[in-house]
């Protein structure tokens, strides 16, 4: 089984490209959805979050201000440090729990993605085989983000800023999607990995 990391910058399209991956049948672990249901099924979490950066994030009834952490992390590095110092251990224990079980499967996937933003933040590429990058141009990004959840142009280019380049990601990628036209071409380019990836036999197992 191959494990293909998908990656890329903010409102690159991750989303869009696992959601592609999905309609084929490709069964998808989403780093950040195993984030926010840490954060909400597990208490505890809540907690050291809440521990580490005060009552401030929590909403009226005491659930995570997903803004309010938003803004906190991505103008103070420490502070997105000692987020990620909480998260990231118990991120990757869930996904290597997720790839074990696939990996025991009798009808086991000839390959599944695992949706990782931070890829080349972390230590999450010894989970992988491959990398798949998803670019799109700074343009479409801003649009796409202001479009989806109305943030300020400036916020958005600071979190840009704050990641790591699309040069550096291209450099480590074994596979770019570029995002800069149409959801149809998108669907095209999906369509020809998963063929290429459907094809492809993992010779490290
Ligand atoms: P984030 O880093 O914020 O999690 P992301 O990389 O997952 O974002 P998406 O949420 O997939 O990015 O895409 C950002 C927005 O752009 C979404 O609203 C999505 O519907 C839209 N979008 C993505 N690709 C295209 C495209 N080719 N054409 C038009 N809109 C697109």
């Amino acid at each position: 089984m191959l494990i293909i990391g998908l990656t890329g910058g903010i409102g690159s399209g991750k989303t869009t490209v696992s959601n592609l991956f999905k309609n084929l049948g490709v069964q998808i672990i989403d780093t950040d959805v195993i984030a926010r249901e840490l954060v909400d099924n597990d208490h505890s979490v809540l907690e050291e979050i809440t521990d580490a950066f005060g009552k401030i994030i929590l909403d009226d009834d005491g659930l995570l201000d997903r803004n309010i952490l938003a803004k906190i992390i991505f103008s103070q590095e420490h502070k997105k440090q000692q987020l990620e110092k909480i998260l990231h251990p118990k991120i990757r224990t869930k996904v290597e729990k997720a790839i074990k079980i696939y990996r025991a499967k009798p009808n086991q996937p000839q390959y599944i993605i695992v949706v990782i933003p931070l890829l080349f933040e972390t230590n999450f590429h010894q989970l992988i085989d491959k990398t798949l990058v998803v670019i799109a141009n700074e343009e479409n990004k801003i649009k796409r983000i202001i479009q989806r959840d109305g943030r300020t142009p400036e916020d958005i280019l600071s979190i840009i800023k704050s990641q790591v380049s699309d040069s550096k990601r291209i450099s480590e990628a074994d596979d770019i999607i570029e995002n800069n036209s149409d959801i149809k071409e998108l669907e095209t380019k999906i369509q020809g990995l998963h063929d290429k990836f459907s094809n492809t036999t993992n010779t490290e197992e």
